[in-house]
């Protein structure tokens, strides 16, 4: 609690300080960028992503229109939303899909109509996409199986059984995620006594799978849970909580949302994964507002990841584990959450 009282105490002025790259002093012409993300259960992309892209839009091109859906984790309906956004007059779509293979038919689709496409934090598997931005995601499984199997060792668990809970399969990411987090734990001396893959990352799923892991395995058996991002960590914390689970074993989890970085203060979530939103939407933001005025922007461009069908110029950005002990030092020095906000819960 410490940790979490001097946190709180802490005057957030970075954040109101602002930042970013002054606007161009050209004047320029607007235009159309849809802004497609593909679900509202995690809080990030309302909170986060859409914020900061429509601000660096406005802030690049005065003039131009963000047209922004969002898919509620639903693949047909984001399909719907992209052909409204291309009938709408979109002269790029920056698309985070519900479903990274079936998308591929959206950058047909787009394709078509000569409109680029920017793979935005999700990878759109085997289709001829434009650019690719995200964060190192097989980094992050390693950041959380690492983070988890080093607590396990320092409080001589290191044997015992874990409980697994990825991702939406469907999502590009949970399967790198799921990766990483198998390059560490497999071969560690810990056993794992049940694994599920979260359809449509649904914290309440999550929830159900970890209360038949309970169920199965008996409830002081569970040494360390991984779970891929904080909504599904909540509902396998929530399920073990129900059970009388005492104490909670170690949880993973991702995103540094509110809830989650609240649990870790608190300790009943032990760590989660803080990527930086802002520099990645404001990434996006850049790209599209370049592809729109018929640039090739290469500046940021730090990597190419093939995604089956072509090697897609890409822009990858760090992943940071975070505890307790460092909340104070990542999220709240870097304003993704202000002193306030985190003790607002607490
Ligand atoms: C994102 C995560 C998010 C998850 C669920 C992943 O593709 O990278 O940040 O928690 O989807 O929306």
């Amino acid at each position: 609690m410490v940790v979490l009282v001097s946190a709180c105490k802490r005057e957030n002025k970075e954040a109101a300080a602002g930042g970013g790259t002054p606007a161009p002093t050209e004047k320029r012409s607007g235009g159309k960028i849809a802004l497609l993300l593909p679900e509202s259960k995690t809080s990030r992309y309302e909170s986060h992503d859409r914020p900061h892209f429509e601000r660096k839009v406005k802030e690049l091109c005065p003039d131009c229109e963000v047209i922004y859906s969002n898919a509620d984790q639903d693949a047909s309906k984001q399909q719907s939303q992209t052909e409204a956004a291309l009938t709408n007059g979109a002269q790029v779509l920056v698309l985070d899909p519900v479903d990274s293979a079936s998308a591929a038919a959206m950058v047909a689709r787009a394709r078509q109509s000569k409109v680029p496409v920017i793979s935005y934090d999700r990878l759109i598997t085997n289709s001829d996409v434009d650019y690719y931005i995200s964060f190192d995601n097989e980094k992050v499984g390693k950041l959380q199986g690492q983070a988890l199997l080093d607590k396990l060792k320092a409080d001589g668990k290191d044997k015992g059984t874990i409980v697994i809970i990825n991702g939406a399969p469907t999502d590009n990411n949970a399967k790198l995620f799921k990766a990483g987090a198998h390059s560490i734990l497999d071969g560690s001396g810990l056993v794992v006594g049940a694994e599920y893959d979260t359809p449509d990352w649904s914290p309440d799923k999550a929830q159900q799978q970890m209360e038949q892991a309970v169920t199965s395995l008996g409830k002081d058996k569970i040494v360390g849970v991984y779970a891929a991002n904080d909504g599904t960590a909540g509902g396998a914390i929530a399920a073990m909580k129900a059970a009388g689970v005492n104490p909670l074993p170690p949880v993973t989890g991702q995103d540094a949302e509110l809830a989650g970085i609240q649990r870790v203060l608190v300790g009943e979530q032990y760590m989660t994964v803080y990527k930086a939103i802002k520099p990645e939407a404001e990434a996006a933001a850049e790209l599209a507002v370049a592809l729109l005025r018929g640039q090739v922007p290469e500046g940021k461009v730090n990597a190419k990841v093939n995604n089956g069908q072509k090697d897609v110029p890409s822009i990858l950005l760090p992943p940071v584990s975070v505890t307790k002990e460092n909340v104070k030092s990542t999220i709240v020095a870097d304003g993704f959450w202000k002193a306030e906000e985190l003790c607002a819960g607490s």
